[in-house]
């Protein structure tokens, strides 16, 4: 018997869920529902424009070539907007009527739009594969404030573009709406600012200046106290925004649900939109980001390509390294009153070159068991103690066994002395880790973050 639309939607997501990595499952397929059959052509509804475009440039062909395994035919998938879904009541927050905003308070948010910089526009920022989902979200939040994804969380390693996003969100709304209320604050300066009207009894005032804002842009919110009163405060404040239908983005340098004494009801909260990852700058990203840069600064001097090939081969933990890396170069090069060369580049930026075969083996050295420990530890979020301790919750033995891999690899250690460097195992359970790291290799979001660790590990300052 022919199966039907929704039959062939299960299946061809349950064969997807396998592949994609869970965040993308839960953010994108989840929410779509199989609409109709005609012909081989199966129609899906997703619940908003974004979501189904994202599908359809993302998701469709994936899913389109398990058809002949799953179905024994091929199909096409188109996705369109489903208009039942539309009005699900949730929605509704969203388009509620805003607050009456024209009491003149212009100043009424405590940082204004003069904070934001001017060069962090949605313009100046270069799109490729490791950010291409954040700033799709991005500009979805800036298009419809408050309605498709709030919160809308950005997270990732520093000097990848986080505050940068955030900001452009912000300009590409005032550009629209001059009017509207923004608040763009570090996560420090909120909980100042909180510890200051507590000593000072103005707690009333604090509230009622970030409540009455329209957007809300909360920078690096990992800095969030692990004090009772500064989460209890935000967490009312985000209420507050988010009940009447104010975009809120926050950005962190890790996904909420692993930032260290964040309240369970604000994870859940952080997670209620949209969270995306800002990934390092694959070579062609590098490429692309160091020519804008060259472009937008009228450099007086031209970088030859053959040098931003280098800069781009040889630089890559971050874009605010990428442009530190030129403006390092030109700095050199109009002091020695030379052409920019591969040469002279190399002289320029000798610190923040990509360690040779010799650097690279004089930092293995330097490495210990301890180093790499700390540094798993930090990643994940907790004590070394916990680490090598007894306990075999998941939430420990993923990061215990990440780092018994990097230690085996690093290091060389025998099994035994692994062993020994986590609180005495034996053998054959640095084996069984060694293996299960080797099974969670294919896991991409597990292999991004041992990737980035073995790299932070090799460049280890001196
Ligand atoms: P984060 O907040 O993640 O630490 P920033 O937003 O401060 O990073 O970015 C660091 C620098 O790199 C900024 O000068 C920013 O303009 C630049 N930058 C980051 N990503 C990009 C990009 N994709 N295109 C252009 N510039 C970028
Ligand atoms: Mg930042």
């Amino acid at each position: 018997m022919a199966l039907t639309a929704a039959e062939i939607w299960t299946r061809l997501l349950d064969r997807a869920r396998r592949d994609l990595p869970a965040q993308t499952f839960k953010t994108w397929l989840e929410p779509t529902t199989a609409l109709e059959l005609s012909g081989d052509t199966i129609t899906v509804g997703a619940p908003d424009r974004f979501t189904a475009e994202w599908n359809e440039s993302k998701h469709a062909q994936l899913l389109a070539s398990y058809a002949p395994v799953v179905l024994g035919h091929p199909i096409k998938i188109v996705f369109r907007v489903d208009e039942e879904r539309r009005g699900r009541p949730q929605m509704d927050l969203f388009v509620a009527p805003l607050p009456d905003t024209k009491d003149g308070s212009q100043a009424a948010g405590p940082t204004s739009r003069f904070q934001l910089s001017l060069r962090y526009t949605f313009q100046n920022f270069v799109i490729g594969k490791s950010n291409e989902l954040a700033a799709a979200a991005a500009q979805a939040a800036a298009a419809a404030p408050g309605k498709v994804y709030n919160p809308l969380f950005l997270y990732g390693q520093t000097g990848l573009g986080k505050t940068h996003l955030m900001q452009a969100i912000a300009h590409e709304i005032l550009s629209k709406a001059p009017h509207l209320r923004l608040c763009f604050i570090a996560t420090e300066q909120f909980t100042n600012e909180l510890v200051s009207a507590i000593q000072t009894r103005t707690t009333a005032v604090f509230r009622r200046r970030y409540r009455e804002v329209d957007l809300l842009l909360v920078d690096d919110v990992h800095f969030l106290k692990r004090t009772e009163a500064t989460q209890e405060e935000f967490f009312h404040t985000f209420n507050a925004l988010y009940e009447a239908g104010r975009q809120i983005v926050l950005t962190s340098d890790k996904p909420p649900g692993e930032i260290p004494g964040l309240e369970a009801r604000l994870v859940s909260r952080f997670q209620w939109g949209m969270v995306a990852d800002i990934e390092p700058p694959d070579l062609e990203h590098r490429i692309a980001i160091l020519q804008n840069k060259a472009r937008l600064d009228h450099l007086e001097l031209t970088i030859p390509d053959e040098v931003i090939q280098f800069i781009a081969h040889h630089v890559w933990s971050s874009v605010r390294e990428l442009e530190g890396s030129i403006i390092r170069l030109l700095a050199y090069a109009s002091l020695k009153h030379q052409p920019i060369s591969i040469e002279l580049a190399r002289q320029a930026l000798r610190d923040k070159l990509r360690p040779g075969e010799d650097d690279y083996l004089e930092t293995i050295h330097r490495l210990t068991v301890s180093t790499i420990q700390s540094a798993v530890s930090q990643e994940w979020g907790i004590t070394v103690e916990a680490l090598c301790s007894k306990t075999r919750t998941k939430q420990l033995t993923v990061p215990r066994q990440a780092a018994m891999h990097l230690i085996r690899e690093l290091l060389g250690l025998q099994l035994v002395e692994i062993g020994q460097a986590f609180g005495g195992r034996d053998h054959s359970t640095v084996i069984h880790s060694l293996e299960k790291v080797q099974e969670l290799q294919k896991e991409p979001e597990f292999s991004r973050r041992l990737e980035l660790l073995r790299r932070n590990l090799i460049l280890l300052p001196r």
